[in-house]
């Protein structure tokens, strides 16, 4: 994505408006210490919805609108116009240029604009986030930085790198569905819980219900074999009856009755 044009009016030492024209290739801003170089990149961060005031090197966000210097008196609000070039239609507005505008006043209302319509903070965050601008995604490295990145050790620089690449916006994708797959992981987690112990307590129901019917058939078996002693001993005094009427007989000389 190209920047072409960053206009600042009334933001920290620009009390007049200026414009830089960003040409195709890298652009440096060169001058003295304290002349404002910083101011600029501020400005960049700023009109992108930079929201803390520390993001911006101040204490309160009404620090960025133009103090005032013995020679000038101070201003009222602070402008800030940045200019993309959309001819590859990488953001998703029908425009071959697409000017971001942010404005402040002392009296703390803020303002933004889409190509000169008013728009919510929100809009901007939205239609930049698909191409890796905006919160927590561009990366803007400022002064010291670079030896902190050269110093570093090698995780820390590892993760530098990843941010200015763009990766955190496909981790941040990637973060839903992980959470969504935890999730249903722990839902099969406590199914297979509940299932083992219905489960358990199945097997425990059916473990009593045989064991009642073990003892009551065990019962029923000692009654039986009750019985057949007693059908037994009747049959032997039903034999012995015979065998006495027989030998009765038998001395009547009456055996063929
Ligand atoms: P260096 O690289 O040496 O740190 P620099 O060129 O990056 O300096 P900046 O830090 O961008 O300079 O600018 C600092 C200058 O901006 C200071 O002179 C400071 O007084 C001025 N400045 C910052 N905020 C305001 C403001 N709200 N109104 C007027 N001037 C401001």
């Amino acid at each position: 994505m190209f920047l072409k044009r960053l206009t600042i009016k009334g933001f920290k030492s620009f009390a007049d408006s200026a414009t830089l024209d960003l040409e195709p290739g890298v652009t440096a801003v060169v001058g003295p210490n304290g002349s404002g170089k910083s101011n600029v990149v501020d400005a960049v961060a700023w009109v992108l919805g930079a929201q803390a005031p520390s993001a911006v090197r101040s204490q309160r966000m009404d620090d960025v609108i133009f103090a005032g210097t013995t020679e000038r008196s101070a201003l009222g609000r602070a402008e800030v116009s940045l200019t993309i070039d959309n001819s590859d239609s990488s953001l998703a507005l029908d425009f071959p240029e697409i000017t971001i505008t942010r404005t402040l006043f002392r009296s703390g209302e803020s303002d933004y604009s889409l190509n000169g319509s008013p728009c919510r903070l929100l809009d901007i965050q939205e239609l930049l986030s698909d191409v890796g601008v905006g919160r927590q995604q561009h990366v803007i490295i400022s002064q010291g930085q670079i030896d902190a990145v050269l110093n570093a050790r090698e995780e820390d620089r590892r993760s530098i790198i990843e941010d200015a690449a763009g990766i955190l916006k496909f981790r941040k994708r990637k973060e839903k569905p992980l959470e969504r797959q935890a999730d249903a992981a722990r839902k099969h987690g406590n199914f297979l819980e509940e299932l083992k112990s219905l489960r358990l307590f199945r097997i425990n129901k059916e473990f009593k219900e045989l064991k009642s019917l073990a003892s009551s058939e065990s019962d029923r078996r000692s009654d039986l074999a009750k019985q057949e002693t007693l059908t037994v001993n009747e049959l032997k005094r039903f034999e012995s009856e015979i065998s006495t009427a027989e030998s009765e007989l038998a001395s009547r000389g009456e055996d063929d009755l």
